[in-house]
């Protein structure tokens, strides 16, 4: 009972392994140095060199970051157009594209991009960011400002701009010698991105890159498991992540605090419904259809999961079971989804009949939103609060192709069971399967070979870089 839950109160790893620094001021961002009162301390050690260069990061974004004299330099430098000499600091801006899942993962992966070219990582967004989330740096706001020189022009960035990265090597219009290049580029990864932006995954052209000030990032990919292909990349990715399938569930840890807001919403509802069980499960049922279902075939599937991975016990339908055990064991079950239905049958069936193994089983949902508002604050701060929520678990089920459960399970640090992607209305055989890591996929990867110019199966290449469980295509770090 209770006692669990306050023994987790106490346990308290406040700086994570050392990911985040004392300092910073309590009251305007309780999740940050809470997180560990509610997670079980984190059985991944974040490598020494990954913390050192978290630190001479947080000293580099503090002398570049907004309102900067280099800061100020480099958007004078922007304005004029021309970018003869080198700035002192570079950047890298991250458009806010996509729901709140694939903002995250792109977020993360924007920030060990910044991380691997010394480049200082901003971010567009504004409001919306800054209700979601604290601010991940000391003294200086990672959120671009207003004033920024191009914010207006973002909105029309796509793959055929005049300064997109994959349109001027298509076009023959970008010149490379030193005199040149230009004062910023507009880098296209979003799932329809084509083979010359893909090309940015190639060591020829990380070295062009690397004079530019300003890249302007537009992606709803989380692209690192091919920044692991890259061999300028290769020795630093290695040191930074010995256990390779790490790199999410640290770079998360150490990126995203829930803002004031948000983190009333998980902790209020933690203490409410989840804390004094004795084992929680998360399961995330994300379907990808265009009805909102509920689906019949979705339900068998996930307690065809639950029930044949022993998540959860079988229902004695019988009544033959014994008396009910005078303090039963409590499995409390977090549910997220858009619908309600699911919840609902699972919290009938767990009522309406006793469990063959005595447990009592409680079924909570936060919120049915129906259909993704990605545009309204409310439902991205519930959004993120379910996210949290389910990333506290003990064990997760999580759906084939989500963003949204990737992020949670990375959080979490665990290993969750996948529900696969159901074809044609049909439950899949098997229901679930264990995830390999608790990485998330890369679903749209380059498929090229650099230095051999031709397509090749970039899942094959090294051991650590393999296909995806659910998302034949995909990519993800093992
Ligand atoms: P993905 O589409 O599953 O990869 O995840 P994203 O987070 O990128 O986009 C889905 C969006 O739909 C979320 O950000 C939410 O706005 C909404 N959404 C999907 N599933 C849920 C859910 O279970 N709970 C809530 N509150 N929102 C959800």
């Amino acid at each position: 009972g209770s006692e669990n839950g306050s023994a987790r109160l106490s346990s308290g790893d406040k700086l994570i392994g050392g990911l985040l620094i004392p300092g910073f001021d309590e009251g305007s961002c309780l999740s940050r140095y809470r997180s560990s009162l509610y997670r079980r301390t984190s059985t991944h050690k974040p490598s020494l060199y990954l913390l050192s260069m978290l630190r001479d990061y947080e000293a580099l974004h503090r002398r570049c970051g907004p309102h900067t004299k280099p800061y100020d330099e480099a958007v004078e430098q922007l304005k004029s157009g021309n970018s003869v000499s080198l700035t002192e600091c570079k950047y890298v801006v991250w458009m806010s594209y996509s729901g709140l899942g694939n903002k995250i993962l792109t977020l993360a992966s924007a920030f060990l991009y910044a991380l691997l070219t010394n480049r200082v990582l901003l971010v567009d967004g504004g409001k919306d960011m800054a209700d979601l989330f604290c601010e991940p740096f000391p003294e200086k706001s990672w959120l671009l400002p207003n004033d920024f020189p191009l914010v207006d022009q973002f909105g029309n960035f796509d793959s055929k701009s005049p300064n997109c990265h994959g349109n001027m090597l298509k076009m023959n219009t970008l010149n490379t010698s030193i005199e040149s290049v230009p004062s910023y580029l507009y880098l296209h990864l979003a799932h329809d991105y084509d083979d010359h932006d893909k090309l940015f995954f190639c060591d020829q052209e990380q070295a062009l890159l690397d004079r530019v000030p300003w890249l302007i990032l537009k992606t709803d990919n989380y692209f690192v498991p091919s920044l692991f292909l890259i061999p300028s990349f290769e020795h630093k990715l290695s040191n930074l992540f010995p256990q390779k399938d790490t790199v999410f569930h640290h770079l998360g840890r150490y990126l995203f605090h829930p803002s004031n807001h948000v983190w009333g919403l998980i902790t209020r509802y933690y203490e409410a419904y989840l804390a004094s069980a004795d084992e929680r499960i998360g399961i995330q049922v994300r379907v990808f259809e265009s009805e909102p279902g509920p689906f019949q075939h979705v339900m068998d599937q996930i307690l065809g999961c639950t029930l044949k991975e022993k998540l959860l016990p079988e229902v004695d339908k019988e009544g033959s079971s014994s008396v009910p055990l005078e303090r039963p064991r409590v499995k409390a079950v977090l549910m997220t989804s858009l619908s309600s239905g699911y919840y609902e049958q699972l919290r009938t069936l767990y009522w309406e009949y006793p469990t063959k193994t005595g447990d009592v089983i409680t079924v909570y949902q936060p919120s049915y939103e129906m259909y993704q508002q990605t545009e309204k604050k409310t439902h991205n701060r519930k959004a993120w609060a379910e996210i949290y929520l389910l990333s506290l678990s003990d064990v997760l089920v999580t759906s084939a192709w989500s963003t949204f459960g990737y992020v949670a399970q990375g959080l979490s640090g665990s290993k969750p069971w996948i529900l696969y992607k159901a074809e044609n209305m049909t439950t899949p055989n098997p229901p679930c399967r264990r995830a390999m890591s608790m990485e998330p996929c890369f679903h749209a990867p380059p498929f090229y070979d650099c230095k051999a110019k031709k397509g090749i199966d970039t899942g094959k290449v090294v051991p650590h870089v393999r296909h995806c469980e659910d998302m034949s295509w995909g990519l993800k770090l093992v």
